[in-house]
């Protein structure tokens, strides 16, 4: 089913949010009005993101000789420009993540269109190409996000669930490749942890070893089935020493398995469409 005979693929994917998304997150939640000064506490958080975790995860990328997608928003391209150049040198996959971070879901159709047109042109003047994969700001696609993805000559997205196997969207201009995703084999619905206003995100934090346990078991069932498992990462969350350690552990088990397709999200798209193409 999967290249070279592999039982299953496996896409390790990162949304890159920085402090952009809880700039957000505080107005959305009403913390911060109009004219007031953002939390440094919360923002810091997500300047973890550029200062440790991204570095850490791409160094254990290379370590173990993989290859992972990194969503990131244009306006973090622009600002952190030679780390994003930096994730494509090491061969990982750069997709588009929105410019601001804004939800589509919660935009009118022109500052959606604006939000994606401007995501591509900042990630394009960095990296020098174009993103072909799109992973929405916090997954909120609008009922017009698959045809913009079309329009702008996208391959796949990743924000839906609806199979364990990659699917087809057959828009009325093309097709474009739904890579799914579960909230199961996401870390910030385990780790995200958030003290001071906005209130939010303060479940507590899930022990790194359950966290294993969760998705080495659905690691297990989804190769049995012969599907993917896109884990879907947030490096300020996921980057922390502890959390590195464990998804070591997880490949450890995936290697040893054998017959697992390691893979970039784009590859696994062209992958589908080229074994699926009819006629
Ligand atoms: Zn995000």
């Amino acid at each position: 089913m999967w290249k070279n005979g592999a039982k299953c693929a496996v896409c390790l994917t990162f949304d890159c949010d920085s402090d952009i998304s809880w700039k957000n997150i505080m107005r959305r939640t009403g913390a911060v009005k109009e004219g007031e000064p953002y939390s440094p506490v919360v923002l810091s958080q997500g300047q973890y993101d550029y200062n440790v975790a991204i570095p850490r995860i791409l160094r254990f990328l290379d370590s173990e000789d993989l290859k992972g997608a990194f969503y990131v928003p244009g306006m973090l391209a622009e600002e952190r420009s030679e780390l994003v150049k930096d994730i494509a040198r090491r061969g990982n996959e750069v997709g588009h993540h929105g410019y601001a971070h804004l939800n589509p879901f919660r935009l009118s159709p022109e500052d959606e269109r604006k939000e994606m047109e401007k995501g591509l042109e900042a990630l394009e003047a960095v990296l020098g190409t174009r993103p072909k994969g799109y992973r929405a700001p916090a997954f909120d696609i609008s009922p017009r996000t698959l045809d913009l993805l079309v329009e702008h000559g996208f391959v796949y997205e990743s924000n839906q669930m609806a199979w364990d196997t990659p699917y087809v969207h057959q828009q009325k201009k093309g097709k474009i490749v739904e890579l799914p995703f579960n909230w199961l084999t996401m870390d910030w619905t385990y780790f995200a942890f958030n003290f001071f206003p906005p209130l939010e995100y303060q479940s507590g934090i899930t022990s790194q070893e359950d966290v294993l346990d969760i998705w080495s078991e659905e690691f297990e069932g989804l190769y049995d089935d012969g599907a993917l498992m896109t884990i879907v990462m947030h490096p300020q969350v996921m980057g922390r020493p502890s959390r590195v350690r464990m998804l070591g552990r997880l490949i450890k088990k995936m290697k040893k398995k054998g017959k697992v397709w390691i893979a970039k999200p784009i590859e696994v798209a062209e992958y589908w469409l080229e074994s699926h193409r009819s006629g």
